[in-house]
């Protein structure tokens, strides 16, 4: 096991091992208009990389600029200034390489779940044939355990399976890069942890990048293999980057057993609580 001092540090031995320029965020600023007429930086100097394969966890106070990042790398926002590429390439506007999944679900409510999932492969997977869009949509609802659910509308299912569609609805057209803002955000406790299991799962058998902002530091460490810390906003920077030692698969309650874990959650818990102290 790592020793707890090594992964408190900015993370350059696991940089190292994911520095392929996947995912590069340089120097991206992000301001919008006030109402004094001028300019509020929001993001001020953000720079990361991301991994092929690398589970990103975001953490921050509620208006640091977590959302802003996200939407950004989704195309769904312009960078003020700075830049972000995608294997080298710039991004400027959303694309089907990168899905977002969000807190709130925002599935069609007059399609069947199939269809939810079945209408994002019909405009993304113009060169598949017929029946391989269908062997598509039928896989991905199986690896969400939605199978028997195909038929139902989304006013007919609970909180946890409506994100499950989403989360079928956006690996079903096979993305480089998940972005998720909050996905268990409005779940209960049991159903939040079944569904970080599910994801997990999907995730180590078809490896691919993730970013998932989380308010929940035992969430971002059973999941990530980095944690990216931001301080408060305006003009949030990343604090501090933890490093998680645990190999995937991991096991919740052996987790919970080891010092290490508790070493890792408290300095992520201390670095939230000093950033919360300031700005109360
Ligand atoms: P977080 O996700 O960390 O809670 P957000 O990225 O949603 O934070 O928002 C960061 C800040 O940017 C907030 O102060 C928010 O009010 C502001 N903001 C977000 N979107 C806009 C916008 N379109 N126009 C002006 N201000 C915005």
């Amino acid at each position: 096991m790592v020793k707890p001092s090594s992964y408190f540090e900015s993370s350059d031995r696991r940089q190292a091992e994911f520095d392929t320029d996947f995912l590069v965020i340089q120097d991206l600023v992000k301001a919008y208009p006030n109402n004094e007429g001028g300019q509020t930086v929001i993001l001020d100097g953000i720079n990361l990389t991301v991994g092929p394969n690398e589970f990103i966890a975001i953490i921050g106070h509620s208006g640091c600029g977590k959302s802003t990042l996200l939407k950004i790398v989704g195309g769904l926002e312009r960078a003020t200034s700075g830049q972000v590429f995608l294997e080298s390439q710039p991004i400027r506007k959303p694309g089907a390489d990168r899905m977002m999944v969000f807190q709130q679900y925002s599935l069609l409510p007059w399609l069947t779940v199939r269809d939810n999932v079945r209408l994002a492969v019909d405009e993304v997977c113009h060169r598949l044939s017929l029946a391989q869009k269908k062997t598509l949509v039928e896989e991905h609802l199986a690896m969400v355990n939605l199978t028997a659910a195909a038929t139902k509308y989304p006013d007919e299912l609970s909180g946890g399976m409506k994100q499950r569609v989403g989360i079928a609805r956006a690996l079903a057209i096979r993305p480089k890069m998940l972005l998720m803002d909050e996905p268990f955000g409005a779940l209960d406790a049991l159903t939040r942890g079944r569904l970080q299991r599910q994801v997990l799962d999907i995730w180590e058998r078809n490896p691919q990048a993730v970013m998932m902002i989380t308010h929940d530091v035992d969430e971002a460490i059973y999941m990530a293999d980095r944690i990216v810390m931001m301080t408060n906003g305006p003009n949030a920077q990343i604090g501090e980057i933890l490093t998680v030692p645990f190999e995937h698969p991991r096991d919740r309650t052996a987790l919970r057993e080891s010092k290490d874990y508790y070493d890792l959650r408290n300095h992520a818990l201390d670095f939230l609580d000093r950033y919360f102290e300031q700005a109360s």
